[in-house]
């Protein structure tokens, strides 16, 4: 919703370790760009409520209304009764798809300089469903959760997706051989929503085959949405985020029922906090990446344009890219640019 002052009011969750770093030159970066939206800064730090880890209300509350939030790496708490924070953030909002682009940054040289393709995650049941117990003694079961309602609703949101953004190709990734009655109503689910969208290609291709081809010709995937089960998209989304460059290039996105959480997808970087050596890229693609959600495609655009000319350049990037730039002066040179 727009404020008072005709803004966009936007849940930033500034995160742990290099988290507030990378957050502060995204908040330089949108005042420099003038971006219609004002942040409301909130904390999540787990509290333990009745043995269960939740956000705390303010935060909850935040995002519940401003439906929209950017969020920096959180280091989850080790210890009993703590479950991880981002499938905390998971399940509270209902977040069902999980949307990595995987996209060849021009003029940063990797062993491939064609990849372009984006992945959607299911994010709320699978593998990771957190179903398991002991059978008996040296017997472990977990149960892989596929149910038809979650799996036409992140088909169609694929769908929407590959239109939304000019891709005219949808492949979804399964192992329904082996696999048959869940991923089998996975794929099926995927197939009978493809019929609602006869303007985009659709095909399918076995998780281990699509592994072998996106490495040895990423260009196959260029102009396609690849969608597929949790765990699968888990591994398949970090093995796309090395062929560009590694975790500091890639932004995500986590689109959901009650609200959607744009997020870095590298930790919280310990050894580097503080220091100001972070590479705040993958969270500021990241927020491109909410403008967009938001209808401000002009502004992320432009900024989008400025921080690729500028690792492109090679004049004044971090360390992770290979140059000798702090975060702040590589984000003076982005603001530069605007
Ligand atoms: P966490 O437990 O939060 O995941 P980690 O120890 O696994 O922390 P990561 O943050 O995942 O560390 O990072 C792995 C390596 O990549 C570290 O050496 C870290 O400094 C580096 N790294 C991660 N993100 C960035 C970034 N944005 N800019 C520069 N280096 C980064
Ligand atoms: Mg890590």
């Amino acid at each position: 919703p727009k404020n008072a002052n005709g803004n966009y009011e936007v849940t930033l969750i500034p995160g742990d370790g290099i988290g507030p770093e990378i957050s502060k030159s995204v908040e330089r970066i949108f005042s420099a760009a003038q971006v219609p939206i004002e942040w409301e800064s909130v904390d999540v730090t787990p509290i333990l409520r009745d043995g269960k880890t939740v956000i705390p209300d303010e935060a909850l509350n935040s995002i519940l209304r401003t439906k929209i939030a950017l969020k920096g790496p959180l280091a989850t708490p080790i210890g009993k009764g703590h479950v991880s924070l981002n499938l905390t953030l998971r399940r509270t909002f209902n977040l069902y798809a999980n949307v990595r682009p995987c996209k060849s940054v021009p003029g940063f040289a990797t062993n491939y300089d064609n990849v372009d393709t984006v992945l959607i995650r299911e994010n709320t049941e699978g593998e990771y469903s957190g179903i398991e117990h002991e059978v008996v003694n040296g017997v472990m079961q977990s149960i892989k959760l596929i149910t038809r309602p979650a799996s036409e609703r992140v088909a169609r949101f694929a769908f929407a997706h590959a239109i939304a953004t000019g891709r005219n190709h949808v492949t979804v990734v399964h192992k329904a051989n082996i696999m048959k009655l869940s991923d089998g109503l996975f794929l099926q689910a995927c197939q009978e929503v493809a019929r609602e969208f006869p303007q985009v290609e659709f095909d399918e291709i076995l998780l281990d085959r699509a592994c072998l081809q996106i490495v040895q010709d990423p260009s196959h995937y260029r102009n396609t949405v690849m969608v597929m089960p949790n765990l699968y998209g888990d591994i398949l989304s970090d093995m796309c985020a090395g062929l560009i460059g590694g975790l500091g290039l890639t932004p995500s996105g986590n689109i959901g029922r009650d609200a959607s959480i744009f997020e870095s997808v590298h930790g919280t970087g310990p050894d580097i906090a503080g220091l100001d050596k972070a590479n705040p890229t993958a969270l500021l693609l990241s927020s491109c990446m909410m403008l967009r959600h938001m209808n401000l495609n002009s502004f992320a655009d432009r900024i989008e344009d400025a921080a690729l000319k500028t690792i492109a350049e090679g004049k004044a990037i971090t360390a992770d890219l290979g140059g000798k730039a702090s975060n702040t002066q590589f984000t003076d040179a982005i603001i530069a640019k605007l």
